[in-house]
């Protein structure tokens, strides 16, 4: 099938609210009068990010997820995304499910594919997407002040638990083999809650990779530390399975803190809007926890049940360490 004839099939849709979309040379944007544009870019390369054998339908979703959570973590309302794809072959199978996990998530999130590139290369998926905010109103690494909570969305650590999973090196019972799974494949960016936390997060940031990493990126940003309360750790109940090669408690510790793929939001707040965050949880139908403060002296404290100050080698996934 020619290149364009491709790209008709299976990558052009309606776009409603576009100027011009897929097609010609470049799309046209009718941003609203007055917003700033939040633009963001990430890439999944094959062997990296996903196994060889990755579903495609999968892969469709969480390209598009991962993406979505950029927004998210910014606050900002996502509306375009452009995607630059190289595949060494055309697989008409692999397209129509890779394509239809892609368009169901940006469906949900009412997000246009206005564009992109098509090439002949290894697997390797670069989307780049464009939202919206308010001027002022982003949600930025850098605004986090001594004294601030520090919350997290959801659980951490299952997507990790699920490659461990998958790896061999842990087993899961079936049901939270299924729950970790799916947060793997399928990550549900929380793009309703950045949106609600404009005017209450003080900063925020998405976990990608792994919660002391990415919270190290608001310390750094902000130029001050942290002291994290294990036991306050949204961490997923797949620890407490007893079964033979089941993850201890240490291990799924260990993957919350410093698994990848959480796609969870981490974000401060001033104590006094406590009461304003904790009433998004049932307005959201979204879990927050509060697992700590900010503080003014650098580098990030963690201590456990008995108050006693845990020494953590690694932070996260870092591809160039
Ligand atoms: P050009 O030769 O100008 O690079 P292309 O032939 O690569 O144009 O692309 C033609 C049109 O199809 C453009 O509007 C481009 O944005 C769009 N496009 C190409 N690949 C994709 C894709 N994977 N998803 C969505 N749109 C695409
Ligand atoms: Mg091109």
């Amino acid at each position: 099938m020619p290149e364009f004839d491709l790209i008709q099939r299976y990558f052009t849709r309606a776009a409603p609210g576009v100027e011009l979309g897929v097609g010609d040379d470049a799309a046209l944007l009718r941003p609203a009068p007055g917003l700033a544009l939040a633009v963001s870019t990430d890439m999944l390369v094959e062997g990296t990010h996903f196994l060889p054998a990755a579903d495609p339908c999968q892969l469709g979703h969480k390209a598009l997820a991962v993406n979505l959570s950029d927004m998210a973590a910014m606050g900002a309302q996502p509306r375009w995304v452009l995607l630059s794809l190289s595949m060494p072959a055309e697989d008409g199978a692999w397209l129509e499910a890779f394509s239809e996990g892609f368009f169901a998530l940006a469906s949900t999130h009412d997000v246009a594919l206005i564009g992109g590139d098509t090439t002949r290369g290894p697997l390797n998926l670069c989307l780049t997407i464009l939202g919206e905010v308010p001027p002022g109103s982003a949600l930025r690494r850098d605004g986090a002040r001594p004294g601030d909570d520090i919350w997290v969305s959801g659980t951490l650590g299952e997507a990790a638990l699920a490659l461990a999973h998958l790896q061999g090196s842990v087993t899961l019972p079936a049901d939270q083999l299924a729950v970790c799974s799916a947060r793997l494949h399928q990550p549900q960016p929380r793009v309703a809650l950045g949106l609600a936390l404009r005017g209450l997060a003080s900063s925020a940031i998405d976990i990608s990779d792994g919660l002391l990493a990415d919270l190290g990126h608001i310390l750094a940003r902000s130029g001050v530390g942290a002291r994290v309360e294990l036991g306050a750790l949204p961490v997923s109940p797949a620890g407490r399975a007893g079964a033979p090669g089941a993850p201890g408690q240490e291990r799924v510790l260990h993957c919350a803190l410093t698994g990848g793929d959480d796609y969870e939001l981490c974000f401060t707040a001033p104590p006094a809007r406590r009461q304003a965050v904790e009433a998004l949880v049932a307005r959201l139908h979204c879990p927050l926890q509060r697992i700590g403060t900010i503080t003014a002296a650098a580098g990030c404290e963690l201590r456990d049940a008995n108050g006693d100050i845990l020494q953590m080698k690694e932070t996260g996934y870092d591809h160039f360490a």
